[in-house]
């Protein structure tokens, strides 16, 4: 198999003899098809085609084939947003009744989705500390839970799961593991590689990386023996009615769990990605390689500035020798821990306001993981309801900054950050 580089600018599509050199946008919803018969079969799944944009479409179809050969998966499918896409990972598999296992560090909007909306739905979770025992987290399975929930670099803590550990907690006790990768994206971290059986992805970050299309995916590492635990996965594993009793496992094998989530999320939910933005997501994966290295590379010169600097009271990024989880940033990260840390001021939070105000390149924003470099301060910000109590139980320091590093060049982004230290 070629290197990633070159996957990042050749996988899921190949162009025929005068064919389009780049991925051309099916701006289409719908397709034409010959007789009343073949348009039977695709609703029956006897044949694969195009159909309606809702459920795939040509130029979607190529991105999610991109990122599930740079995943190592078996399928993917792209959907509207991260937050479709993550809640599309736990709904293909669990439903009203049963319960789910998430680490408490994730990104606070999946957070929500999973302890309000999903428990509206009636699916339960019980949030885990991410660096909790084995036995803790065996503890917490109950014989409803259906899978187990976490993210490679946590959103805003960069805090580094340790996958092989609770993949391996997972796999001993029959549930598969959904990581979401967004941060790390797989130029820098491949989670299937380490035991995931599901990992999700906010495109709308690096995938995307300029800042222009919200969106999400969802791959399928193919891996995970649903049949063997044919009991717990009725939905995969017994006859669909709305596909005339289709048994997702028999007919798919490998690929039942996303063809499940194309064929009956997407069907009846709708969370679909754009072909226009799926084109803008193929383009920002040909130059990922080349993205990640530079925000990583620039993000542990910042972080080495700021740990140096009297105003800072804590820097977290993962690529510091100092950080609680360099070690596991070691083994899982090798190549660079992406361009987002956090980090906190001494002078409280009137002086870390004024600073914020008082930065010219570096911006304010309710987004991370661009080329932009931006800034956060989710206690004044994202998180300003919650009282500093709340904001510690949802582990965010009442001080933490969130710093995005983008692709200017270091230097001027130290610049910017020490005359704001300054003024
Ligand atoms: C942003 C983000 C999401 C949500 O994605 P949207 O595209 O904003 O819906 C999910 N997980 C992580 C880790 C994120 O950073």
């Amino acid at each position: 198999m070629a290197k990633i580089e070159t996957r990042c600018v050749h996988a899921g599509y190949k162009p025929g003899k005068g064919e389009p050199r780049q991925v051309p946008i099916i701006q289409s919803t719908t397709f034409k098809y010959e007789t009343s018969d073949q348009m039977g079969r695709l609703f029956d799944l006897e044949d694969s085609g195009y159909f309606y944009t809702r459920l795939q479409n040509p130029t979607v179809d190529i991105t999610a084939a991109q990122i599930n050969d740079l995943e190592g998966g078996v399928g993917a499918i792209l959907t509207s947003s991260g937050q479709a896409a993550n809640l599309f990972a736990c709904v293909n598999i669990a439903q009203a009744g049963d319960h789910i296992i998430a680490a408490n560090n994730i990104y606070g909007g999946t957070f929500n989705l999973l302890g309000v909306s999903l428990a509206k739905f009636g699916i339960e979770v019980t949030f885990l500390p991410a660096d909790s025992p084995d036995a803790a987290i065996e503890a917490a399975i109950r014989p409803n839970t259906k899978l187990i929930f976490g993210e490679t670099l946590s959103n805003p803590g960069v805090e580094v799961f340790d996958i092989e550990r609770w993949a391996a907690v997972a796999h001993k006790n029959g549930l598969p593991l959904v990581v979401d990768n967004t941060f790390p994206t797989p130029y820098l971290c491949r989670p299937i590689e380490w035991g995931a059986d599901i990992v999700t992805h906010s495109t709308t970050k690096y995938i995307d990386g300029h800042g222009v299309s919200v969106g999400g995916a969802v791959v399928d590492s193919g891996r995970f023996p649903w049949e063997k635990y044919a009991g717990r996965f009725p939905g995969l594993t017994t006859p669909d009615e709305s596909y005339h009793g289709l048994t997702y496992t028999k007919k798919f094998g490998q690929a039942a769990y996303i063809v499940k989530a194309t064929t009956h999320l997407m069907r009846d939910l709708g969370s679909t990605q754009s072909p226009q933005n799926a084109f803008y997501l193929h383009l920002g994966l040909q130059t990922l390689h080349l993205r990640m290295k530079r925000h990583s590379e620039s993000a542990l010169q910042v972080a080495r500035w700021l740990e140096s600097r009297p105003e800072v009271a804590w820097v977290h990024y993962p690529g510091l020798e100092s950080d609680p989880h360099h070690s596991l940033a070691q083994k899982y990260l090798p190549d660079g821990c992406s361009g987002v840390m956090a980090f906190g001021l001494k002078g409280g939070r009137d002086f870390e306001n004024r600073v914020l105000d008082a930065l010219k390149l570096v911006t304010i924003e309710t987004h991370v993981a661009d080329c932009h470099t931006c800034v956060l301060h989710p206690a004044s910000h994202t998180h300003r309801q919650l009282s500093d109590e709340q904001l510690r139980e949802a582990g965010i320091a009442p001080d933490l900054i969130r710093l995005s590093i983008g692709l200017e060049a270091p230097e001027d982004i130290i610049a910017d950050l020490e005359q704001a230290f300054k003024s």
